[in-house]
């Protein structure tokens, strides 16, 4: 059997994985375990280049592990982990901080618009997407399945597999972007993407009626003044939603009564909740049980940071050789016999 590509993603322990994350990345990776020989990083040392509260790192980190369990994950086919359990990480980036040039690291659309309020703005900004590319290269991926916002990023990365092939002997390889269908989901506001941090979001895990209360406010085309208004699926965003988690009669439904007015937001509100409700019930179901059970979740990082930190090990002990870092033991120290 041929053997499968490697496929690195990270996601921030955020605390909350909601439905642009769910439709934007994590379905798309729950469907590519067969395919692809998946690492799954949930990523610590990225979040804390934000104001954070280390009392509450330990469970964000355990909520998103079991979140994207809950959620179709087997670690049994991909391997999940913690980015701050293979201290591998930060000693590739820190060689690849010899080949980024500053300048294009400030150019970064992420990095200006993180900072642009900010008076003394923090080294880990800056070097962000250097970390992101020793998360990528140290597994040798081929594949980052990305959103179009990250794909400067990644063009950064495969810069600077390049630099170091050009000058250490080639070794990395260059990973390729894998753009998924959806290419970004609007938050409740109906204008900005959805994201925490602008609380326009609807958690994968929450309550059937949490999931109603969010969605009953939510913003719909503003042609609609009263029942009577019609108005323009195409521009509303509930109506985007119901793509995602309605049935095509239920979508032809709402777009038919919407056009003429037949129906009102708050009945094609309904129709969704109902419909998003039924489509995360088995997420749900599935999270309650991790919850019982989190040395699941516990297993199941154990055993991914034991098999990363191997394939860490065999990586760097490839690196640091090529550029005259060989432990001061030489070639027959323990750690270069993992290669
Ligand atoms: Fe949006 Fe539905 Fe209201 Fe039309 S009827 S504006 S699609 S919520």
């Amino acid at each position: 059997m041929a053997a499968r590509k490697i496929s690195f993603s990270g996601i921030q322990p955020s605390g909350e994985l909601h439905i642009g994350n769910y439709l934007g990345a994590v379905r798309n990776w729950v469907k590519m375990q067969d395919d692809y020989e998946l690492y799954i990083c949930v990523v610590d040392l990225h979040a804390i280049t934000q104001p954070y509260e280390p009392s509450e790192l330990q469970q964000h980190v355990f909520d998103m592990a079991m979140t994207l369990m809950a959620a179709g994950i087997d670690p049994d086919r991909s391997t999940l982990f913690v980015q701050s359990h293979v201290p591998e990480h930060t000693e590739l980036a820190w060689i690849f901080t010899s080949l980024a040039p500053v300048g294009e690291l400030e150019r970064m659309t992420q990095y200006k618009d993180k900072t642009a309020r900010q008076k003394s703005i923090l080294a880990g900004l800056l070097n962000y997407p250097i970390l992101q590319t020793a998360d990528i290269l140290l597994y040798l991926a081929k594949v980052v399945p990305v959103g179009e916002d990250q794909l400067q990023h990644l063009e950064f990365s495969r810069k600077i597999a390049r630099k170091w092939n050009a000058r250490y002997g080639v070794f990395f390889p260059e990973p390729e972007a894998l753009i998924g269908k959806v290419k970004k989901v609007l938050g409740l506001d109906g204008q900005s993407k959805m994201s925490k941090s602008l609380g326009n979001t609807i958690g994968l895990l929450e309550s059937p009626e949490a999931i109603w209360e969010k969605l009953r406010p939510a913003y719909t085309d503003p042609a609609r003044k009263t029942r009577k208004d019609p108005g323009n699926p195409d521009i509303c965003n509930i109506f985007s939603l119901h793509q995602h988690f309605s049935s095509e009669e239920d979508r032809a439904w709402a777009a038919e009564g919407c056009r003429t007015a037949g129906i009102g937001c708050i009945d094609c509100k309904r129709r969704l909740a109902d419909n998003m409700i039924e489509a995360l019930r088995p997420i749900r179901e599935r999270a309650e049980e991790l919850k019982a059970s989190p040395q699941l979740v516990y297993d199941a990082l154990e055993r991914g940071g034991e098999h990363c930190r191997q394939v860490a090990a065999a990586t760097m002990s490839q690196v640091r050789q090529r550029m005259g870092l060989r432990s001061a033991k030489g070639p027959d120290s323990e750690r270069d016999a993992h290669a």
